[in-house]
């Protein structure tokens, strides 16, 4: 892969801090922000308007039956970026505040599992990120969809930490939150993104990792543009 300018992959659990580091870097930067969770949630949210689709969604997992149509559902599907990667479309329905409520975190965690999803949106991932000077964020973009990326981030915090940064996130929304439930939504998460067999969560090969537990976003978003720098100039 040959890129005029650095691709920059930052994967990690939920709420360790990803989304907010992650667009402060590249726009730092200068890059484009590639956020990949949006893509999983809008497939779920697509996937719950669809009646039938929507009852295979189990606590189990989906039914193997509905997996070929999940992935052509997602191949089929027109999603689009905007406003340096905050925004996000499906056709011309703008979906950005949609696909940010608890219920879509889980159903994207589950649909996330299903290896056509993950197969559907390889391609348009590799397309978003073909020039480089791009920060993608999610579980896999350092291990699966950009193994050979420039500049490898691995973001954690511990799980109380994360839950109550991720239940502040919500209430900042005007999304009714209770702390506990938060917790239990982001245990569940994690052992579901770690335990699939599809692109489990997992530290990169050669990923720098960070804890955000004791640091301010800042002082993240610091020391990631220290490394990313050095490494362009080297
Ligand atoms: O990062 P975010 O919380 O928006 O992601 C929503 C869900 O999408 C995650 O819980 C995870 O299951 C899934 N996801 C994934 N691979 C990615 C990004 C997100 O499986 N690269």
């Amino acid at each position: 892969m040959s890129r005029a300018r650095p691709l920059v992959t930052i994967d990690g659990p939920a709420g360790a801090g990803k989304s907010t580091v992650s667009r402060a870097l590249a726009a730092r930067l200068g890059f484009t922000y590639l956020d990949t969770g949006a893509l999983y949630r809008t497939v779920a949210l697509c996937v719950l308007e669809d009646p039938e689709l929507a009852s295979s969604l189990s606590e189990a997992g989906i039914a193997r039956g509905v997996e070929e149509r999940l992935g052509t559902l997602t191949r089929g599907l027109d999603i689009r970026f905007g406003d340096a990667g905050t925004r996000v479309w499906v056709g011309d329905r703008e979906v950005t505040g949609e696909i940010r409520t608890p219920a879509i975190s889980q159903a994207a965690s589950r649909v996330s599992a299903v290896p056509a999803v993950r197969e559907g949106l390889l391609d348009l991932q590799r397309r978003l990120a073909a020039e480089g000077g791009v920060v993608a964020e999610g579980r896999d973009v350092g291990t699966v969809v950009f193994p050979g990326a420039d500049v490898k981030f691995y973001l954690t915090a511990d799980v109380g930490c994360r839950a109550e940064r991720r239940a502040a996130e919500l209430r900042a929304r005007g999304v009714e939150v209770d702390l506990a439930a938060t917790r239990r939504e982001i245990e569940e998460r994690d052992a579901r993104d770690e335990g699939r067999e599809a692109a489990p969560l997992r530290r990169p090969e050669g990923a720098i990792e960070v804890d955000s537990g004791p640091l301010t976003a800042d002082e993240v978003l610091t020391r990631m543009a220290m490394v990313v720098r050095s490494r362009e100039g080297s």
